[in-house]
């Protein structure tokens, strides 16, 4: 080995880059500690007057302060773990020699089939990975190490590419926890950083492949059930999460083309879950229509007749029926007046008739009918 070799000459630079580790040596720690501090004291008098509720019997008061000691102790939790977080960063760590750091490069050769170091950039190839039967294929993992240097060096220094691809549906996302190139470590975010600073390279590699063949669910930018897209519930075809709608009122995924708004109040749903109306070419929602009760056509609810249950041309054929109709009887109505004022006038005509030609017999029998009642 000589020093034209490039790990040689990696590990010399890396040397000087981790020889002067730059800690902020400001006044943040005392800060954090006395945040820690305040809370540990919150919580001894929160202590202190449970055990007085409990003693005097207070139930309201005892419920009340074991919700406060609760959240007090998660703050605690939460105070120290920045804290320490704070230590890990600031405090001056042993640089490493030359030979451990050698080790280091030498230890990725036997970790992974290929590693390569070219122009301050160490990259090695990981085996294909295969997270929940999705197959991602392999990655290369790229640590330029120029940037190894400040206190914030952490996962993102880390350049990570797909080397064939198979990203999620409808997005250039190539692994759950690997967005433009960059990790998302998850857990593994402190350990990672403190490999880093500490020189560990290959544990900081190994780290970096562990959590590229570990699938967190509740952390990943597209998860492994979606990756492959879903079939849209109208027309089937495979859409990603990013263009896909959700119809609440058949609760079904369905894609760009199977979605659309209801004409007639504006809401968005699946297209099965809308019908036209053909006369006013409106599409309607479950809400927004109606079935005529004559022609039995779908009719949106702004032209349709509630009263009477009609599309807007079979209220309109029925209002025409009711007016002729009421036309018709009103002409039989007058045929009969006319028919009734004939008789009548016949009947008067024979009347009179009768009168004249009858008169004197009528006369007669009045006549003869006076002298019976007289
Ligand atoms: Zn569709
Ligand atoms: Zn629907
Ligand atoms: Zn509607
Ligand atoms: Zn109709």
């Amino acid at each position: 080995m000589t020093r034209h070799d490039p790990f040689l000459r990696t590990a010399i630079r890396l040397q000087g880059l981790l020889a002067h580790p730059h800690h902020t040596g400001d006044d943040s720690i005392e800060q954090r500690a006395a945040t820690v501090q305040g809370y540990a004291e919150a919580l001894v008098k929160l202590l202190t007057l449970w055990s007085r509720c409990q003693k005097r019997g207070w139930h309201v008061g005892s419920l009340h302060t074991i919700q406060r000691l609760h959240m007090t102790v998660r703050m605690l939790q939460q105070a120290v773990a920045d804290a320490n977080h704070h230590v890990e960063r600031v405090v001056p760590r042993r640089a490493p020699v030359l030979r451990e750091l050698l080790g280091e490069l030498l230890q990725l050769e036997e970790e992974f089939t290929k590693v390569t170091i070219d122009r301050g950039v160490i990259s090695v190839i990981t085996e294909p990975v295969e997270l929940d039967d999705v197959y991602l294929g392999s990655f290369q993992i790229e640590l330029p190490i120029a940037q190894l240097v400040g206190d914030r060096v952490g996962s993102d220094v880390f350049q990570i590419i797909a080397i064939e691809p198979h990203p999620a549906t409808g997005s250039d996302v190539v692994h759950p926890h690997v967005r433009d190139g960059r990790l998302c470590a998850g857990d593994a975010t402190v350990p990672l950083a403190s490999a880093l600073r500490d020189g560990r390279l290959s544990d900081a590699f190994l780290t970096v492949r562990s959590v590229l063949n570990t699938y967190n669910g509740s952390s990943a930018y597209v998860p492994l059930h979606d990756w492959n897209g879903i079939a849209c519930a109208n027309c089937e075809s495979i859409v990603s999460e990013d263009d896909r709608f959700y119809c609440e009122r058949c609760r079904s995924d369905v894609c760009n083309d199977c979605y659309a708004t209801c004409d007639v109040c504006g809401e968005g749903c699946c297209t099965s879950c809308l019908e036209k109306d053909r006369r006013s070419n409106r599409l309607c929602c479950g809400e927004c229509r109606h079935r005529c009760g004559g022609c039995s056509r779908i009719v949106d609810s702004d032209s349709f007749d509630d009263e009477l249950a009609l599309c807007p041309e079979c209220r309109d054929e029925r209002e025409r029926e009711e007016q002729e109709q009421q036309q018709t009887e009103e002409i039989h109505d007058d045929d009969n007046d006319d028919h009734n004022g004939a008789e009548r006038t016949t009947a008067d005509a024979v009347e009179l008739a009768g009168q004249s030609a009858d008169g004197p017999i009528t006369g007669g029998a009045a006549e003869a009918a006076e002298p019976v009642s007289a």
